[in-house]
């Protein structure tokens, strides 16, 4: 099962994956974006795509 990652030295915190997919990125205790949820369920891979493309800075990692 494919999985998702932040890589939090690109990541501005614009919190636009936040607002598109709140079950898998939320805010950590620190202010930045985190992951939530790695493992990227069956029927939201297009939705996390969607994340991957729209991220500003492509810091958005499916693996
Ligand atoms: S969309 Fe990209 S830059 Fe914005 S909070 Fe999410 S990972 Fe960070």
């Amino acid at each position: 099962m494919a999985k998702v990652r932040i890589e939090k030295e690109h990541c501005t915190a614009c919190g636009l994956c936040n607002a598109m997919a709140p079950d898998y990125f939320d805010w950590d205790d620190d202010g930045l974006m985190g992951v939530i949820q790695e493992e990227i369920a069956e029927g939201d891979e297009d939705l996390i795509e969607s994340c991957v493309a729209d991220c500003p800075t492509g810091a958005i990692i499916v693996e």
